[in-house]
């Protein structure tokens, strides 16, 4: 028996690839809806040329691989929203312009004027003056991912929070309670808070993910299919989850100065949630003991719904083999000095 504490997208996912492969496998996870981690606020951007590839560069590696796997998984869970339209970078001022480019750069992406933007997005602004297109960034919802994987899972999961892992019953535990894998593992993950916004109107608005800055105001639009449109993040050192005035102007108005026909749309939901983030922002995927009883899969900060396919592929190679593909060897517990 393999028991998985946290079902939140990467336990499930890791419990989902487990069961996939013929184990017995069990879920604890105290929040009955299953809406308390991360991934019930998260957008679900699939953006593996991203800021934090810039920060780990083993990092980057592994985001490729699992955006590759994202379709096939996507597949296997039935409708979880998953798009390939594409993200279309945007900036607004000159200052926008100069601090975008150089992301736009490093991906590869080739410079879009204004109205050749507007040509693929008609909603956007007139006053956007630049932007590139990253054609293999996608999105999914990560609701319905949860909602799926629960579904398929759902006589085995036990709605208890685990608070000492000496006391959990089974052959091998995997660790994946985001940032309450803090408290499990003494692992260093703090949460980083996020305000977003779900916004509700009339489908079709917007085809594309849209993410950039407005007067050095970083915001992403997320349309779904039924006409939300969510626009996140703040991103703050802190672990309240109060939303607050401060956020939800900067964000709205950010919004509104790209896509002003946003001004319609019902303001449906402000939540908050906590991204579990490392030292080096990048996950912690391994054993934790030379017993190799149990493994850690969390720390994904800014991109557990795009890494959760590889991550349950991993973990699972792990757990049930004893060995994984090479790309684990940056992620190991052990660079922590502290472990
Ligand atoms: C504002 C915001 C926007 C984001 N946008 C994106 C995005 O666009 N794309 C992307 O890839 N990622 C995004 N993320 C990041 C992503 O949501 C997280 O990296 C991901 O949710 C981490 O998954 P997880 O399962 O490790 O943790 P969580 O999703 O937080 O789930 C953890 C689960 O563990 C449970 N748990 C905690 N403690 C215990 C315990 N002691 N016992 C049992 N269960 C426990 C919790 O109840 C919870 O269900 C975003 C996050 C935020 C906050």
């Amino acid at each position: 028996m393999i028991a998985v504490v946290g079902g939140g997208i990467i336990g499930l996912s890791i419990a989902w690839e487990l069961r996939r492969r013929g184990a017995d496998v069990v879920v604890y996870d105290p929040a009955p809806d299953g809406t308390g981690g991360a991934w019930h606020v998260a957008a679900g951007m699939l953006a593996p040329g991203g800021e934090s590839a810039f920060e780990v560069p083993a990092l980057h590696a592994l985001l490729a691989v699992s955006n590759d796997l994202w379709q096939r998984f996507a597949a296997a869970l039935g409708p979880v929203g998953y798009d390939e339209a594409g993200t279309l970078g945007v900036a607004l001022t000159a200052d926008d312009v100069a601090e975008m480019a150089r992301e736009w750069r490093h991906q590869g992406l080739a410079p879009l004027t204004g109205s050749q933007l507007r040509s693929r997005e008609p909603a956007l602004s007139p006053r956007v003056r630049a932007g590139a297109y990253a054609a293999t960034e996608r999105q999914v919802d990560p609701r319905r991912v949860v909602a799926a994987l629960r579904a398929s899972l759902s006589g085995d999961i036990v709605p208890e929070s685990v608070v000492d892992l000496e006391k959990v019953d089974a052959d091998r535990i995997v660790v994946a309670a985001g940032c309450g894998t803090a408290a499990l593992t003494g692992l260093p993950i703090r949460p980083v808070k996020g305000q977003v916004l779900r916004l509700r109107g009339e489908a079709g608005l917007l085809r594309h993910v849209i993410g950039g800055s407005a007067d050095g105001r970083h915001v992403y639009l997320v349309p779904r299919a039924d006409g939300e449109v969510v626009v996140g993040a703040t991103q703050e050192e802190r672990g309240d989850d109060r939303p607050t005035a401060g956020g939800v102007h900067e964000l709205l108005r950010a919004a509104l100065d790209l896509v002003p026909g946003l001004a319609d749309h019902e303001l449906a939901e402000v939540t908050v949630g906590h991204r579990p983030g490392t030292p080096d922002n990048a996950p912690i995927l391994g054993f934790l003991d030379d017993d190799r009883r149990i493994a850690v899969a969390a720390g994904h900060h800014r991109n557990g719904v795009l890494l959760a396919p590889i991550t349950a592929r991993l973990i699972a190679d792990l757990v049930l083999t004893g060995s994984a593909d090479p790309l684990i060897d940056d992620f190991t517990p052990g660079r922590f000095a502290c472990v």
